[in-house]
């Protein structure tokens, strides 16, 4: 390889929009790169930029050998950006970036001397959080909270996509074909051996974020819903506890009857709280059936998960 150096680490940097960002970011990824053992690459993932960013990346790869360029067919996603980007890693170690400089390329000597030390997994553990909102921070907290207790498999909290993963742990990642995916959960759920190193998580350089809050939702609930059938069995909890009372509820109001303790008040007022609150009940379990069985319908139908529109520089992998 280049420059004597015998082992190579591939960055995956997955972008919509940054073209105020990338500039920066290489430079400031060169420059911590640069003092490293390990050669190593860019690799943009253009995730239907309407912006300059692709063009940019573009011709930074004809200028700069070490980058390359993925260009997405659409906008797929965050997760599935990442996704096609491990894809076409090839290298003996991969690092996931974002690209508004919020992980701080200055961090990723930090990971690599773990995984030169023997970890297979690095994560990057946001030890502070500036520059977002109060409900993003409270919503992460919360979240983070229930996933791990909904499931069994051990995602540390408020480790972001901001990872290093073995050349073996992003093998093993390459067969993990589902579409709903939380790249998260899933580096947990792979195993191997995994270490975490602590860093400030800076406000975004430049732009504005592209998960807004409904967003992040619904990657809580793709999280949730692709890694535990718990809600499921909380639905059926809710029922039989439900039904049980309203058993009960009956039998007084017939024993009422039978010891001539006279019959139950026809009031309606509480017949209609009870009806409201049971389709409530209802109409959520109902909700959360149709939120798996619909991930059973895109899941079934097997679709790629992404499409390639074009690649820029030296790409190996297929
Ligand atoms: N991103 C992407 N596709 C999307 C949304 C975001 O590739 O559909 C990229 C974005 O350009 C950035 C990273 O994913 O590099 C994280 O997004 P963002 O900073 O907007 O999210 P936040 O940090 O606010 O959660
Ligand atoms: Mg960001």
């Amino acid at each position: 390889m280049s420059n004597g150096k015998s082992r190579k680490v591939a960055i995956v940097v997955p972008f919509l929009n940054e073209q105020e960002n990338l500039p920066l970011l290489y430079d400031r990824l060169a420059k911590a790169m640069d003092g490293q053992p390990e050669a190593w690459e860019i690799l943009f993932v253009d995730d239907g930029s309407t912006d300059g960013s692709a063009q940019w990346a573009a011709d930074k790869s004809r200028a700069d050998q070490r980058v390359t360029l993925l260009r997405l067919s659409r906008n797929f996603g965050h997760q599935i950006a990442i996704t096609a980007g491990l894809d076409h890693v090839a290298a003996d170690a991969a690092v996931v970036l974002d690209a508004d400089l919020q992980d701080p390329p200055e961090v990723i000597p930090e990971l690599l001397q773990k995984w030169r030390e023997g970890a297979d997994v690095v994560y990057a553990v946001r030890a502070e959080r500036q520059g977002e909102t109060w409900i993003k921070k409270f919503l992460a907290a919360s979240f983070y909270r229930v996933f791990r207790w909904l499931v069994k498999v051990d995602v540390p909290a408020n480790a972001g996509d901001f990872r290093l993963m073995d050349a073996k742990v992003v093998a093993a990642m390459k067969q993990v074909r589902e579409l709903h995916r939380f790249m998260r959960g899933l580096t947990s759920w792979v195993g191997f051996t995994h270490a975490a190193v602590y860093y400030n998580r800076e406000p975004r350089h430049a732009g504005h974020t592209k998960y807004p809050v409904w967003k992040s939702l619904q990657l809580a609930l793709d999280a949730v819903t692709s890694f535990s059938g718990t809600p499921l069995r909380w639905i059926m909890g809710a029922g039989v506890v439900v039904s049980f009372g309203g058993v009960l509820f009956a039998l007084r109001l017939v024993t009422m009857k039978l010891t001539g303790q006279g019959e139950a008040v026809p009031g309606w007022t509480s017949q209609v709280a009870l009806l409201l609150i049971l389709s409530g009940v209802q109409l959520v379990c109902l909700g959360m059936l149709g939120q798996y069985v619909s991930r059973v319908f895109e899941e079934s139908k097997k679709r790629p998960l992404y499409f390639v529109k074009e690649k820029v520089g030296h790409i190996t992998a297929p």
